[in-house]
């Protein structure tokens, strides 16, 4: 997979801007919401720092051929955010979680990496593909912890990637059609009724075809997962 190098690189840039934003915020800050609706700061980052862990699972799945899927249910993956959030190291946990998360990456063999797990979603992918699903973590979630970085501060590879994503994910789902422009990319997302066109700058594209940039005249998407 020719992202690997980029992703590779995009997981550190939205680590650094998840960390950095956290350092921003005092103790009761982390109690208030985040920008992603009915969640806090907290579960937030208790999201973020269990995904490290899980995606882990993923790379000792891949180097020992035992199945140790991310989470062994949807519940089980919904404890882990709400006990998480009440850690009294949450903020430690996020950060040694994605430094583990590194090392355990750092020691995998050249084959592992393509080998095959299945992630969260029920998807069948090489190891590989960790980089990416950790790089959409950060970088997003970065974004959501709602301390001032915005859709513009990520890496511009970062944005156009994650259009192919989304907009891959929303045609084979129910929404609108949409031919979505911006300088640097073009997608046609297949759905209902004729195809809205929809020209913005490329962060702003990302923002809104993730479901987190409202705006009059835009169409209304489903919510992203
Ligand atoms: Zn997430």
């Amino acid at each position: 997979m020719t992202l690997v190098p980029d992703a590779r690189d995009w997981v550190r840039a939205g680590t650094d801007l998840l960390l950095g934003g956290l350092v921003r915020l005092n103790d009761a800050d982390l109690h208030q919401p985040c920008a992603l609706p009915g969640w806090t700061r907290r579960q937030l980052l208790a999201h973020v720092a269990s995904n490290a862990e899980a995606l882990r699972r993923l790379l000792t799945w891949a180097s020992t051929g035992v199945e140790t899927p991310m989470y062994a249910s949807p519940a089980e993956r919904n404890a882990a955010i709400q006990s998480g959030a009440t850690r009294a190291d949450l903020r430690h946990w996020v950060a040694t979680s994605a430094v583990e998360l590194a090392d355990s990456a750092a020691a995998m063999s050249v084959e592992a990496w393509s080998a095959e797990v299945v992630t969260a979603q029920g998807r069948v992918v090489p190891a590989e593909e960790t980089w990416w699903m950790r790089a959409r973590e950060v970088c997003v979630h970065a974004v959501d912890l709602d301390v001032g970085t915005t859709f513009a501060d990520l890496p511009g590879g970062f944005l156009a990637a994650l259009l192919d994503d989304i907009a891959a994910w929303r045609s084979s789902r129910p929404g609108p059609a949409v031919l979505l422009t911006t300088p640097d990319t073009h997608h046609e997302i297949t759905g209902d009724g004729t195809p809205v066109k929809v020209d913005l700058p490329l962060a702003t594209a990302a923002a809104w075809l993730s479901g987190r940039h409202r705006e009059v005249g835009l169409p209304t998407l489903p919510s992203w997962l």
